[in-house]
Formats: C-alpha cells, structure tokens, sequence
C-alpha cells in the first residue's frame, strides 16, 4: 500500500514544479488539431439556398424556413441548429457548391438558451409568374445558369432570372387571361413551364 502513496506524493511535487498535466479550459482554449469538427457554419457568398444540406443532415438538424416578408417578397432561411448538430460533416460533403457550409474549428459551444443555438443563411426566392408560388432561390438559378453556359438557353427560366440580374429585363405582370404561348417567355416553376409547354406542343386539353 506504501508505494502507490508514494507515488502520489510523487505526482504531486513533480505537478507543483512543472505545473498540471491537464489542460486550463476553459480559463484559456485547449489547443486544437487541424482536423478538428467543430460548429458548421455558413458563406453566404458560397451558398445558393438549394436546400442539400437540409436533405443529407442524418439527424435533421437544418431546418428550411419559406417565408413571405412584410414587403411582398419571398425568402428562404436555412436555420443549422447547433444544439442537434452530431458535426458529421455531411452537410458540407453534400453542398453543391462546396461552398456554402464548413465545418469550423469553433467548439466551445455551451449556453443557456437553445433558441440561441443556431447558424443562419437567408436568400431570395424566385416567384412563379403564372401561380405566384415561390419555387427556386434566385442564386441557385444563377448558379444554375453559370454552370450551363449556352446550355441555359435550353429553359427561359434561368436565362430570364439572369437577365433580370443584368437589369436587362423588365417584368410585365400578367392579367387573368387563360396560359398562351407567349407564357414562355416567363420564370415559371417546374408545373407551370410543363403546362405551358404542353400546350404549346398539343394544344388545349380537351
Ligand atoms: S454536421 Fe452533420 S449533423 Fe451537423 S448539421 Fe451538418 S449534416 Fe447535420
Ligand atoms: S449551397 Fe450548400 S450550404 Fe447552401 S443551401 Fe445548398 S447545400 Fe446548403
């Protein structure tokens, strides 16, 4: 029994030199590794509001929050609860631009209040001109557009949000007149550019 004392007493003279073993966080950061998962956070130069990231979190910690705001417009938030968040990283792996979410080296994540406990992005969402339901956010159709290259021109819809951002189209709201095919010319939402195309291919439905 004397010698485990003995080295106790051991432990504790050779701490009192040198000082303790362990680390003094949370008086002052650990150091950490390179590698180290910490808080995901967002770029809203790197994200485009496509809503991966929500799809591939294993445990749903990303919520996808459509809204209308006070002056008529629609947007789309990305709310990361942090609280949830097991730092998988499949989130990052997942997004399409690789670069709207990462994985911080920010760990000291404790608090009082859950609410608190979030990481947000905010975009703005592009509005169906024929059934006025926002359908897509308008950097991600962008992005869709600098990836297609004249490919774009294959769907009106993302050229004409495009041009929309050179100033170089002007919207002309529509009366109720029944779908036509002049509609085409329109940033319409995945439904209605098949109704309006079908039409145009067969003609009314009978
Ligand atoms: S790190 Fe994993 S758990 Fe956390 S938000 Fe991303 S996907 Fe979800
Ligand atoms: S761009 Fe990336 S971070 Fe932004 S919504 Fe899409 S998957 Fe999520």
């Amino acid at each position: 029994m004397k010698w485990p004392k003995l080295r106790e007493l051991k432990e504790a003279v050779t701490s009192l030199v040198k000082g303790p073993y362990t680390h003094p966080f949370p008086a002052a950061p650990t150091p950490q590794p390179e590698w180290i998962r910490g808080k995901p956070v967002y770029d809203p130069a790197g994200c485009i509001g496509c809503g991966a990231c929500a799809e591939v979190c294993p445990v749903r910690a990303i919520e996808v929050q459509d809204r209308r705001t006070d002056d008529g417009r629609w947007t789309r938030r990305l709310v990361l609860h942090y609280d949830n968040c097991v730092f998988c990283g499949e989130c990052m792996r997942g997004c399409s631009t690789q670069q709207g979410v990462k994985l911080s080296s920010s760990y000291e994540l404790s608090g009082f209040d859950r609410k608190q406990m979030v990481e947000t992005v905010e975009k703005e969402l592009a509005v169906c001109e024929l059934c006025r339901e926002p359908f897509a956010a308008r950097d991600h159709l962008l992005w869709i557009h600098r990836r297609l290259g004249a490919g774009a021109f294959a769907n009106p819809t993302v050229y004409l949000v495009e041009q929309e951002r050179l100033g170089l189209r002007e919207v002309v709201e529509r009366d109720d007149r029944p779908i036509d095919r002049s509609d085409i010319q329109r940033v319409l939402c995945p439904d209605c550019r098949r109704s309006v195309t079908l039409l145009d291919e067969w003609g009314p439905v009978k």
